[in-house]
């Protein structure tokens, strides 16, 4: 066979380093080969570890970031007197640094590759697979992202808690972006109390397909006081479902280390 001219070869070698090189899903740079363990080579070593999940220094129903990271993960006082309608409350990591640097660039920027990694990020929760152990012969769970009102939709073009969901559409697990929606408009008040958010919530949501009976895992990006989380769960619970638990991206820290 003849072989193909200098620039010919110059290019296909090219291009076949820029297909097998991978570059970091958070900050672009090539992954070297000895970082391939990392979310799958997904992400370079210094992203993997500013994107670490928090495992302790939490309250496990939910979510509620305590001051101490190495305490193991134990009930706040709010959850021991009243707990939450949900069963199990998984998260990723505290909504600050480059988590929040990267959740702000999805939803005002429109990056749409992120909701990609954030959801692989997801999908590595060791407690998620734990969820679906033992349904192999039923029926999934259904993931029911936290919906977005319809006109908001419209001016921001994507759900982007519905394009973070997309990568748990796995076994065990099916995705019903249309179950649950959004009545009303209310505007974002990150700075009311739980009592007062979920005042303004109220009947906010509405179900709008069959949950008698099934598992639900509600997803939403960020949780602050966790008020459209209990508005939804309750809103699922009352529709009929069997149980509701949470997956959400990242949890607000408290506000006075903010
Ligand atoms: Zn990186
Ligand atoms: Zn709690």
């Amino acid at each position: 066979m003849r072989q193909a001219p200098a620039p010919l070869r110059h290019l296909r070698k090219h291009l076949s380093r820029l297909l097998l090189e991978r570059r970091c899903l958070a900050c672009g740079a090539p992954v070297r080969g000895k970082e391939r363990g990392l979310l799958g080579g997904r992400l370079c070593a210094d992203c993997a570890a500013a994107l670490a999940r928090r495992e302790k220094g939490f309250c496990p129903r939910c979510g509620e970031i305590n001051a101490w990271p190495a305490l193991e993960p134990s009930p706040c006082a709010r959850c021991l007197v009243a707990p939450p309608p949900w069963q199990r409350f998984l998260f990723h990591g505290v909504y600050e640094g480059m988590l929040r640097e990267l959740i702000l660039r999805l939803k005002l920027g429109g990056e749409l590759p992120l909701a990609r990694l954030f959801g692989l990020l997801l999908l590595e929760h060791p407690e998620l697979r734990e969820l679906t152990a033992g349904l192999e012969d039923e029926e999934p769970i259904l993931v029911v992202p936290v919906p977005l009102h319809p006109a908001r939709l419209r001016a921001r073009g994507f759900n982007q808690v519905l394009e973070l969901a997309r990568p748990l559409a796995r076994p065990g697990f099916r995705l019903e972006p249309r179950l649950l929606c959004r009545t009303k408009n209310t505007p974002t008040q990150t700075t009311l109390h739980l009592d007062s958010r979920r005042r303004n919530l109220r009947a906010a949501f509405s179900v709008t397909g069959d949950t008698r009976g099934q598992r639900i895992l509600l997803l939403d990006d960020v949780a602050t006081t966790g008020a459209t989380l209990h508005e939804t769960a309750e809103a699922l619970l009352r529709a009929g479902a069997d149980r509701v638990d949470v997956l959400v991206l990242a949890r607000t820290p408290l506000p006075n280390r903010s």
